[in-house]
């Protein structure tokens, strides 16, 4: 979240990410912000971030085939790793074999060219950057402020048939997605889909698609849609300006004491929680570290 003021008032940027982050445990979000070295590349992120090349290679007419876009993805993998072995770091290991990275960053990007990208429509908008304002919103603190929206979308393909546009998210994961699940809660299609229709591209419904590939040496692609409504604008507009409320108070009211800390989920353990030493595992003991990272 960035809040910037000036003469003409306050502005409020929100990131679907954050936003995900600050509902999980806002304590987390006050840490990272205090501490932003304790962030780590992990290899499940990164080895997400390395299919995604892959896929825009592909996207972007830079490879056009199978083969190319595994390799492009692994390459790209190989070297940013060696970029941070080169500042003295390196990828922080949490729940992949360091053997199997480049075999299944390769067998993800086949399968999303094999499964999902024949369904893919070309001549859509790669890696679109976006900043929308979606709301003016009342604020106890700061009086009102003008709620944005921004981010990157994976992929905006127009439909030559329906006049209407999809957007497409690329995910790597360990498992399948349900659909129902995503339909219901998903954070990330509302807020993408909302500063779409704001800024005049699109009307609502819009539709959102997941491609994702399961993280193994027999990937898959599979492809999970999701409708977006005015009633979803509605409900995701209210809930970031019910958090970005509750921030602003606690940033006011409690400047240099902790929030809430929400330890109700599976991310808050040594292994997901970047800024655990600062905070559960300063209480656990080494012991109770070790067991949370087991
Ligand atoms: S250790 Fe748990 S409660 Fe503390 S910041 Fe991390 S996720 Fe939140």
């Amino acid at each position: 979240m960035r809040v910037v003021s000036d003469e003409s008032g306050t502005s409020v940027f929100v990131r679907q990410s954050w936003l995900n982050d600050a509902m999980m445990c806002p304590e987390r979000s006050r840490l990272l912000k205090l501490f932003p070295e304790s962030r780590r590349e992990n290899d499940s992120a990164m080895m997400g971030t390395a299919v995604h090349k892959g896929i825009e290679a592909v996207l972007t007419g830079v490879v056009s085939d199978a083969d190319a876009a595994g390799e492009f993805a692994v390459a790209w993998f190989k070297s940013r790793r060696q970029e941070l072995i080169d500042e003295g770091k390196d990828v922080f290991v949490t729940n992949t074999n360091p053997l199997q990275w480049y075999s299944h960053i390769d067998t993800m990007a086949k399968a999303w060219f094999r499964d999902v990208s024949p369904l893919v429509e070309r001549g859509g908008l790669v890696e679109h950057q976006f900043c929308q304002q979606v709301a003016t919103v009342d604020s106890p603190v700061v009086g009102q402020f003008s709620l944005f929206f921004e981010g990157t979308i994976d992929y905006i393909a127009p439909s030559a048939e329906s006049g209407l546009v999809t957007i497409w998210d690329w995910k790597t994961s360990s498992r399948k997605y349900y659909e129902a699940e995503k339909q219901s809660r998903d954070v990330q299609s509302a807020v993408y889909v909302s500063a779409i229709v704001a800024s005049g591209a699109a009307e609502f419904p819009v539709g959102f698609k997941f491609g994702v590939m399961t993280r193994s040496g027999s990937s898959v692609g599979q492809i999970v849609s999701v409708l977006r409504s005015e009633e979803h604008y509605k409900w995701i507009v209210s809930q970031a300006s019910s958090v970005v409320n509750g921030f602003l108070l606690s940033e006011r009211f409690l400047p240099d004491g902790s929030w809430m800390r929400n330890d109700q989920h599976h991310l808050c353990s040594a292994r997901w929680c970047p800024v655990w030493s600062k905070c559960k595992g300063s209480f656990m003991g080494h012991d109770a570290e070790e067991a949370e990272i087991g």
